[in-house]
């Protein structure tokens, strides 16, 4: 089959409409492939989840055309910077990514993160999507069984109410998140653990702005630990975190806040709190991120706790290698063990960056702010006297980013997959 027949006519259908199941779908439907995304819920889930994207994320939405669309509903300070910060202190040290700023690689394409809530984030790439004829977004249909050939996969969808239909594919991604039927079906697990202790996530009106708060803050507090940080521009509000003994109700969650959120705030101003969720929090990881013609990505691949932004970040990158891939090989580009090897690189991402640094960041912020380590201390006074130190720290978190072109069988054709310009 002629390469262009063959992109015409493979159909990609991707599980999940989150963020990183929209992100493989913008990118395959801008390549010209055909993509059905199929998404359980009527609509996105607007509740209070991930809000940061870093500077890979930024380049690959660039490339799609639409970063100046999702500036505008994001926070997006160039001067961002991240503040470590002790409980009821001072400030411990700054991280600012404007120090990135003369420095010339595709992958920084900013030199800042994004803020904002992840369903609106999703909403944008569902309104990109909507552009292309070879593009649906279907809401109201759950994956319920999937069975594959070596030529293609046949998966069993259900729209809501109504007897399921089979739907055929040559590539399936499952980016429905942490409890994706997608990695059931293809016979694989979450290895790992799981926390003993729930984490807030809550959404509140409060001006830190007046008290010069930055982007992000993580606050040392032993057990009080907290994280604040904008969910987006202007007079949005603000997401607070924090950690609380499991088995709350989430009514017992709210009335415990008020005392909670005094011990936080850099201030004595009025608050609103606007939305609350508490969850689990786990490290946990697929063994295999491949199996067949079907690949998993994001929540549905791995977890870990949320400290850091390490979660959506790997998800979203996972998005950009794992979609990258799937175009050079069904381009005629690339052969198709590229598949296993993104999916390959992928897990090694989190296994050896995502879950070690998520850990430690809860580490950090878990000890006790009279009682900090030497190291963290040592950590914080180079980052606040050395600038290259500090670049250097900004730099190693884009390690994240796996584009083509970069795998081992590949280095020496960025050209072709426009990884340079
Ligand atoms: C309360 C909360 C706060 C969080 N805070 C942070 C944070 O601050 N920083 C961070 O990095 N991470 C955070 N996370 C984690 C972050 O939200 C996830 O990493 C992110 O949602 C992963 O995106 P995803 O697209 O892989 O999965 P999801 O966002 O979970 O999307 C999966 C989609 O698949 C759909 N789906 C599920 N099953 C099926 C099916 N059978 N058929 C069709 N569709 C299906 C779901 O309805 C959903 O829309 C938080 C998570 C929670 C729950």
């Amino acid at each position: 089959m002629a390469i262009a027949d063959k992109k015409k006519q493979s159909h990609v259908a991707i599980i999940g409409a989150g963020p990183v199941g929209m992100m493989c779908a913008a990118k395959l439907a801008n390549a010209g492939i055909r993509v059905t995304v199929f998404e359980k819920d009527a609509e996105i889930d607007p509740r209070p989840k991930a809000l940061t994207y870093t500077a890979p994320v930024l380049a690959d939405l660039a490339k799609l055309g639409i970063l100046e669309d999702v500036v505008k509903i994001c926070f997006a300070d160039e001067r961002a910077i991240w503040t470590w910060r002790s409980l009821g202190g001072g400030v411990l040290a700054e991280m600012h990514w404007s120090l990135l700023e003369d420095v010339q690689r595709p992958d920084l394409h900013k030199p800042y993160t994004l803020q904002c809530g992840q369903h609106l984030l999703a909403k944008v790439l569902v309104e990109y999507c909507n552009r292309f004829e070879h593009a649906k977004v279907l809401h109201g249909y759950q994956l319920t069984n999937l069975t594959q050939t070596d030529e293609k996969v046949t998966l069993s969808i259900s729209e809501l109410g109504m007897d399921p239909f089979t739907f055929e594919a040559d590539y399936v991604i499952g980016a429905d998140g942490g409890r994706s039927a997608t990695r059931k079906l293809i016979g694989q697990h979450l290895d790992g653990f799981t926390w003993d202790e729930s984490f807030v996530a809550m959404n509140i009106h409060f001006p830190f702005e007046k008290y010069k708060w930055g982007a992000a803050n993580f606050l040392i507090g032993g057990k009080d630990w907290a994280v604040a940080g904008r969910t987006g521009p202007g007079s949005d509000p603000w997401r607070v975190a924090y950690g609380v003994e499991p088995g709350l109700t989430d009514e017992q969650v709210l009335e415990g806040a008020p005392d909670r959120l005094k011990a936080i705030l850099p201030g004595p101003d009025e608050f609103q709190i606007v939305q609350c969720a508490q969850y689990k929090v786990h490290q946990r990881q697929v063994k295999q991120y491949k199996v067949g013609k079907v690949m998993l990505a994001g929540d549905a691949a791995h977890l870990n706790n949320p400290i850091g932004g390490f979660g959506l970040t790997t998800g979203m990158t996972d998005a950009g290698c794992i979609s990258d891939a799937l175009i050079a090989v069904i381009s005629g580009n690339a052969p198709e063990q590229t598949l296993q090897e993104a999916c390959n690189i992928r897990h090694e991402i989190w296994a050896t960056i995502s879950n070690p640094g998520s850990q430690n960041f809860k580490r950090i912020v878990q000890q006790d702010p009279k009682a900090i380590s030497k190291e963290d201390m040592d950590f914080f006074k180079r980052l606040n006297n050395d600038e290259e130190f500090q670049r250097s720290a900004l730099l190693g978190s884009l390690r994240i980013h796996t584009p083509l072109g970069t795998f081992p069988s590949q280095r020496g054709t960025e050209k072709v997959y426009g990884l340079v310009d």
